[in-house]
């Protein structure tokens, strides 16, 4: 059995299913899933993410953290990932702050993640750097007694997104089905009706409106817990801050681009993120928003050629090239400084997370 052929027999059951049913089965099939059969990641996988790239991410936004936390007065917190893939920037972070003060000794630690491939090896990199380490695979999971401080890399961009398009008949949504003759998975349109809320009278034809249920409902939470208990989020994406009227749904193998309805499970797929409606989501709960910022911007502001300065002075001639290769990757507006975007929610709305003011980091 193929993940293909569970996908068409299910298509020719019930008829075409969403996208978003397309891409959670593509990516988190208990058995045949992307996140359940790769480790993706890195130099060797599909694609690599800012903390593989290089220990100044994870380590400024473990800055990051210890500065939200004493400015929040300390006290038990729950430090929470989203989404840790191999558990690189988790391992920075704790690195970067045992250090600091007795940040260490007021937290636990929640792994959120959903594929039990990767937690293994989350589990087996992180289990003895501290204490009060766990895996759930809902933030819901995460106790609700204290403070939260809530960090997440390209975990957004992975969950599941529905299309919609606008058509003479009404806005219709974008459906897979299987296309007997070619052998192959197609976009087809749903039933007409739906009519939106906003923006849906002056758009062209065929314009294609993207939706992520998950992200709102994961944000609401996030915000729910945040708003009641106090604390910050930190979620950095590649997405943008406008109308989510584009297709930006994408498939990449190999550090290529791949058809998205091609092999399910051999690529990894992802949409951009709609930022402005998770600002709107959170900002619903009562907690402030902030951004976005490139995250260029963000992690210059939070020091990292200082950083990176820092580690030169003790590197080798091939460490300093790597180093240095690492820094200019994040923070390149030609890599991905520019289009990785940072949004930051916070409880205190008089307290600007650090790298989101102009005034007091330029
Ligand atoms: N943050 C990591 C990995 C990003 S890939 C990095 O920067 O390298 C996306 C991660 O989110 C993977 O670990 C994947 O298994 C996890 N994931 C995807 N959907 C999820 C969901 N609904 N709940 C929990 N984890 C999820």
């Amino acid at each position: 059995m193929s993940l293909s052929q569970i996908i068409q027999d299910k298509i020719e059951a019930t008829g075409p299913i969403s996208i978003a049913d397309y891409m959670e089965l593509a990516l988190a099939h208990p058995e045949y899933g992307y996140y359940t059969t790769n480790e993706p990641f890195g130099t060797d996988g599909d694609f690599i993410t800012a903390p593989e790239i290089s220990q100044i991410f994870g380590e400024l936004l473990g800055l990051w953290c210890v500065d939200m936390w004493q400015r929040m007065e300390g006290g038990p917190i729950a430090l929470v990932e989203l989404g840790p893939g191999r558990g690189t920037l988790m391992q920075d972070i704790l690195r970067a702050t045992r250090n600091m003060g007795d940040f260490h000794d007021h937290l636990t630690i929640h792994m959120v993640e959903s594929s039990p491939k990767l937690s293994t090896i989350q589990y087996q990199r992180l289990r003895n750097e501290h204490p009060r380490i766990e895996w759930i695979d809902q933030f819901e999971q995460v106790p609700k007694n204290k403070p939260a401080l809530v960090i997440a890399n390209e975990f957004f961009d992975a969950l599941p997104i529905k299309q919609h398009v606008k058509t003479p008949d009404g806005i219709q949504e974008r459906l897979v089905g299987y296309n007997d003759e070619a052998d192959e998975f197609e976009f087809v349109l749903g039933n007409a009706g739906l009519s939106l809320a906003k923006g849906g009278g002056v758009m062209k034809d065929g314009t294609i409106i993207e939706s992520c249920p998950l992200a709102k409902q994961i944000t609401g939470e996030i915000a729910a817990h945040i708003n009641a208990q106090g604390g910050a989020g930190l979620f950095i994406d590649y997405g943008y801050l406008g109308d989510a009227h584009q297709d930006t749904l994408q498939a990449v193998r190999n550090h290529a681009f791949a058809p998205v309805l091609k092999d399910p499970g051999k690529a990894d797929i992802t949409a951009h993120v709609d930022f402005r409606t998770l600002m709107e989501v959170a900002e619903n709960q009562g907690v402030m928003a902030h951004g976005t910022i490139s995250q260029g911007t963000f992690l210059l502001r939070l020091g990292a050629e200082v950083r990176a300065e820092k580690l030169l002075r003790t590197a080798s001639p091939e460490q300093a090239e790597y180093i240095l290769t690492g820094l200019k990757r994040l923070i390149s507006p030609h890599e991905m400084g520019e289009l990785f975007k940072v949004m930051s929610i916070c409880s205190n709305h008089a307290l600007v997370p650090a790298g989101f003011s102009h005034v007091s980091y330029e």
